[in-house]
């Protein structure tokens, strides 16, 4: 009886047991199966979140992009409700040097919409290096630049954004030897900027009877004069639809004979209403076309002047010596 007893005694105690440990069992799978589930949520969780922030920081980026864009825009020449007092151009307190050489000296610089100044000074005096910084193909080191508004320094990404709205032409003519002059002009628009090759070709045939070599068109660079080569430049730049047009020495490298039709097709873009800053020696056409003239030496601005005040009535001896040598 007493064995009877306790062998039903040990087999509900094992069955407990077992049934408990079962019951424990089916709990700790239930908890991991759990668990499991809570990962994958979490998981799915943070994936949904990852795509919410790309969405914003695309959005952002996108938003950005846009404000640049609008910052950068210029007022047109074209336009007409410019607010003419705006400065395009805005150098304030710049420094730069080569090494331990000081090309330039604490300048400050306005350039108002449509104003053409005409930068001057003897051999070295930091006037290629000025407008060199200001499409930052030179870096400055003290001051700041602003294009537009848009402050120009080393950490900027968008560089390629400001300099699209300005226009260089430099002494040599830099055009591609093994293009046609067309293609030359359409060349900056079709590749940089994406516009398709009707429309490029349209807006370079268009800037070729500007400068007026229309004719010239399907030719290659050697087959043209050095004037005509530096129209083309001129067109070429034109094509990309510049706000300010940057000129460094344009008619240095050329023959005499060969300077006044380049100086022309000058006139007549500023005549058109562009923002020009221009390098020059060519007085005639400082006088002519410059709203203001900026006399540098020694890497600084020295005086700068309308026309007649600067021919007429020049303030510092630098001036005046340096407009005895190139007048005489
Ligand atoms: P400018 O255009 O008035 O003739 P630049 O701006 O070309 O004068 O040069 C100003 C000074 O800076 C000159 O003394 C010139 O030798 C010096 N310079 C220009 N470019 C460099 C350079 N890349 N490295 C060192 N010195 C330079």
């Amino acid at each position: 009886m007493i064995m009877i007893l306790l062998f039903l005694i040990a087999f509900v105690g094992g069955t407990l047991e077992y049934y408990n440990t079962e019951k424990q069992r089916a709990q700790n799978q239930s908890n991991e199966q759990k668990l499991e589930e809570l990962k994958v949520i979490q998981l799915k969780i943070k994936a949904e979140e990852a795509r919410i922030k790309a969405q914003i920081a695309s959005k952002k980026a996108k938003e950005t992009k846009k404000s640049h864009k609008k910052k950068v825009a210029f007022p047109s020449f074209t336009t007409q409700n410019n607010n003419e007092t705006n400065s395009v151009i805005s150098l304030k307190g710049v420094s730069k040097w080569y090494e331990d050489f000081q090309a330039l000296k604490d300048i400050t610089l306005e350039i108002k919409l449509k104003e053409k100044i005409v930068i001057c000074g003897p051999s070295g005096s930091g006037k290629s290096t000025l407008i060199r910084c200001i499409n930052r193909l030179e870096a400055h080191q003290e001051g700041t630049i602003h294009v537009s508004g848009i402050e120009l320094h080393e950490r900027m990404k968008d560089i390629d954004v400001v300099r699209q709205d300005i226009g260089m032409v430099f002494q040599s003519f830099n055009l591609f030897p093994h293009l046609t002059v067309l293609e030359n002009c359409m060349a900056g628009p079709n590749w940089v900027r994406g516009v398709d090759k009707t429309k490029a070709k349209e807006r370079a045939t268009a800037m070729l009877e500007q400068v007026k070599i229309p004719e010239q068109a399907n030719k290659y660079p050697d087959q043209l004069s050095g004037g005509q080569q530096q129209r083309v430049a001129i067109a070429r730049s034109l094509c990309m639809q510049p706000k300010v047009m940057l000129f460094d020495e344009p008619t240095s490298a050329l023959d005499p004979e060969r300077v006044s039709e380049v100086l022309d097709t000058m006139i007549d873009l500023a005549n058109s209403g562009m923002t020009m800053i221009c390098v020059t020696h060519e007085m005639g056409f400082a006088r002519q076309v410059a709203d203001r003239i900026v006399f540098m030496a020694d890497g600084e601005i020295v005086e700068q002047n309308s026309p007649e005040e600067f021919f007429n009535n020049p303030q510092h001896e630098r001036t005046k010596v340096f407009l005895d040598q190139i007048l005489e």
